[in-house]
This record gives C-alpha cells, sequence and structure tokens, in this order.
C-alpha cells in the first residue's frame, strides 16, 4: 500500500512580481477583479466577512462589489474550505468556470476530495496563498475586535505565536509544496511590498498568460524566505509529534484526552475529508433496544453515557485519517476543547508515514488504500518471516 510518494515535481522556477499598490487584498483583488471581467474564470470562491456582524462565510462571488467584504486570509477558519468547495461540486459537473481562493490546507483537503469523488476540478482552478495561520475560532467570538488586531500583527510578522490555532503553529505546508496541487500560487512572503504569482500546472500558466502576465521574474527571494519559516516550522511540528505521542503512548492517555467528549460530532460536521451524507455513527444502526443496554449494564455494572464516545473517535480516525491534512477545523469546533485536531494530526502523520503518503501533495497520487505491494506490512501478515529477515539484515 506504499505509494513510495516522492515531491515529484521541483518548484517553478520563475513567477511573476506585482508591486503592492494600497494594499495586499488590493493587489491580489484586482487580479481577480480583471480575471472576471474577462470572463476567464465565472465565479471566486472566498472567504467574506458576513456585512454588519462579526462572522467570516465563503461566498461564490459574480458581482464585484462584493470584493468589498472579501478577504483572502479571515483571522479565522470557521468553514474549512474544502468543505464549502465540494457542497457545490459534487453532484455533477459545473457549469462554469470557478476559481477558488484557498488556504494550503483546505487546498490539499480539496485533492484529498478529488481523490474521493466530492469534488469536480475540471472546470475549477485552485489558488492558494502563503497563510500566516489563523486564530483559534472561540478565542476570535470572544472579543472579536482584539483578536482580529492580534492577527494583524502577527500575520504581518509571520510569527509563529501561541495565539493562533495549535495546528498553525505546527503547520509546516502553510505555502506552494513541490507537488500538483493548486494551479497558482499567490507568495507574500520574500520581498515586501510584492505578491508574487507562481503557476503550478498548465491551467495556472494559462491563467497568467490570459492576464497578460509573463513569469519571468526570479522566485529566490520567495524561496529563500519560505524555506527559512518551513524550517522553523517543522521544528516546532517535531516537538509537538513528540509530545503527543509520548503522553498517548498508552491507551489510558489517549483517552484520557478524549474523556470530556459530549458525542455532539462537531468535529466530524467540521471536518473536510468526513463527507459520508449517512455516517455509520449517526446511525439507527448503533441504537438498541432497552434490554440490550440494561443486559450490558448488568454485565459491566453500569454503562456510560453518551455511548460509543471512544467507538466514534476511533471509528472516524480509521476512515480518514490518511487523508487528514492536519487543518485542525475539528479541533476549533469543539465545544469543550478537546484537542482531536492535535490528535488526528499526530495519529495522521504516523500512519501516513506508514504508507509514504503526504495528503494533498499530488493530485495523481492514489489513496493508499487503493493500491498495494505484495511484499508490505509482513510484520502483520508473516511476523515470523519479517523478524528472520531483519535478524538476517542486523547480521
Ligand atoms: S493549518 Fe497551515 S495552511 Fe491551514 S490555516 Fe493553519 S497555517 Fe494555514
Ligand atoms: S481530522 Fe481534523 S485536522 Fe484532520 S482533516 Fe479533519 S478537520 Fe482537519
Ligand atoms: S467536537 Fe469535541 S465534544 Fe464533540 S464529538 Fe468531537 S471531540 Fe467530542
Amino acid at each position: 500500500m506504499s505509494n513510495n510518494q516522492k515531491e515529484t515535481k521541483n518548484y517553478p522556477n520563475k513567477g511573476k512580481s506585482l508591486p503592492v499598490e494600497k494594499s495586499i487584498k488590493d493587489t491580489v483583488f484586482n487580479i481577480f477583479k480583471k480575471a472576471l471581467e474577462e470572463n476567464i474564470f465565472d465565479a471566486l470562491l472566498i472567504p467574506a466577512k458576513v456585512p454588519d456582524t462579526d462572522a467570516y462565510s465563503w461566498i461564490l462571488l459574480q458581482d464585484e462589489s462584493l470584493f468589498d467584504i472579501a478577504d483572502p486570509l479571515p483571522p479565522v477558519m470557521t468553514v474549512q474550505g474544502g468543505r464549502a468547495l465540494s457542497s457545490f461540486s459534487k453532484n455533477g459537473e459545473l457549469g462554469l468556470k470557478i476559481a477558488a481562493l484557498l488556504r494550503p490546507c483546505e487546498a490539499r483537503a480539496v485533492i484529498e476530495l478529488f481523490k474521493l469523488h466530492q469534488v469536480d476540478l475540471d472546470n475549477m482552478t485552485l489558488i492558494t496563498i502563503d497563510c500566516p495561520g489563523a486564530m483559534p475560532l472561540a478565542d476570535y467570538m470572544n472579543d472579536p475586535k482584539k483578536i482580529a488586531d492580534s492577527f494583524k500583527k502577527i500575520s504581518e510578522k509571520w510569527e509563529i505565536s501561541e495565539s493562533l490555532r495549535p495546528a498553525c503553529q505546527n503547520c509546516h505546508r502553510f505555502s506552494l509544496m513541490d507537488g500538483t496541487g493548486p494551479d497558482l500560487h499567490i507568495g507574500l512572503l520574500g520581498e515586501n511590498n510584492k505578491v508574487t504569482l507562481i503557476a503550478n500546472s498548465p491551467e495556472g500558466n494559462d491563467l497568467l498568460e490570459k492576464l497578460g502576465f509573463e513569469s519571468k521574474d526570479s522566485l529566490d527571494k520567495w524561496k529563500t524566505e519560505k524555506e527559512k519559516l518551513v524550517k522553523e516550522k517543522t521544528k516546532k511540528r517535531e516537538s509537538f509529534l513528540k509530545e503527543w505521542q509520548e503522553k498517548t503512548k498508552n491507551p489510558d492517555g489517549f483517552f484520557n484526552e478524549l474523556n470530556k467528549c459530549i458525542n455532539c460530532h462537531n468535529c466530524m460536521n467540521a471536518c473536510p475529508i468526513c463527507y459520508c451524507q449517512q455516517c455509520y455513527f449517526d446511525s439507527q444502526m448503533i441504537n438498541f433496544k432497552p434490554e440490550i443496554y440494561l443486559k450490558k449494564s448488568r454485565e459491566k455494572g453500569a454503562l456510560r453515557f453518551p455511548l460509543n464516545t471512544m467507538l466514534f473517535h476511533i471509528g472516524r480516525m480509521s476512515h480518514m485519517v490518511l487523508s487528514c491534512v492536519a487543518c485542525g477545523a475539528c479541533e476549533d469546533a469543539c465545544p469543550v476543547s478537546i484537542p482531536v485536531g492535535r490528535l488526528f494530526s499526530m495519529v495522521g502523520d504516523k500512519t501516513q508515514k506508514q504508507f509514504d503518503y503526504v495528503p494533498g501533495l499530488n493530485r495523481e497520487d492514489p489513496l493508499p488504500l487503493q493500491i498495494f505491494k505484495e511484499d508490505e506490512f509482513c510484520e502483520v501478515e508473516t511476523p515470523n518471516e519479517c523478524e528472520e529477515k531483519a535478524t538476517e539484515e542486523v547480521k
């Protein structure tokens, strides 16, 4: 089942640098306005602030006046972009040409959903942007102005602040990766007062050409700054993984983290990868007649309600963790502050490494459970032979 997945594609060498005139936001929006005016695409999926409220949502924008409320990098991730995109593109072909501006973890979720046949990418241009992270939703809801102001400061400095969501503090995939994910990437790192457009697919090249841009500017400064931050964040991620693997090395440690769970299933509903319309854990199949509960309670001495809390987490994990993109949307949605995103991301990291798989990296890579190699996981199938082989190797 190993993919032997490699970072198969080198970064593009050149891009198009644009000077920031009024603000980064305006510079980015001018590109989109031009693309809409020239019918390069018909609509743009982008986050926006709901007027007269502190709420953020996604809009499928066609009317240019709505750029006033759009925001390429809002302070919070209210709905994971992969979930927003699949909600309107999974039930048939898109008649219109759509562009979607997503954070890198959202675009990676889209790639996984594409492999799971939950999005149609035929008429879709995926655009990502260097992402400074997002703030915890609960903090923002308590004091929107204060948190939005702190986010502004943190993002200006690209600070790995402890005020960011844990998923973002530990995120080393906040920018363009060496893979066939998005069509176009917007680089914000590197040169101050410049926005760099990086075509990452033939469609991305085509888009830049149609916009009248030539990719001839050096990406060196963007790459250097990006790689510096990737290194710093990888270190942070490694210590997070180490700490959480230690904390949960015994089943008790793992289950203790989930003990406060009220079984609301918010984490599942917020997760872009949990796409099943009827989840087993929400179905009647796990409801039994009263006598069964009484029997179980008699056998155990007592029965804890809500039932099946741990089964829910283990079941959800086993269904989707190979595609977990460590976006933290589940953790943001948890009403009792369970570090559920960290748990899934930690288990995801371990499991994905076993399969040599990076979710959302390449569109062409098959999902690990769709392929297999004859000699893999011999430690599970024929442990004795594996042991002999390992001993021989040691000798
Ligand atoms: S997890 Fe990474 S890509 Fe996603 S919002 Fe946080 S920093 Fe950005
Ligand atoms: S389990 Fe959590 S961190 Fe993983 S993809 Fe789903 S929402 Fe994101
Ligand atoms: S959101 Fe939190 S409380 Fe609700 S089911 Fe998930 S972990 Fe449990």
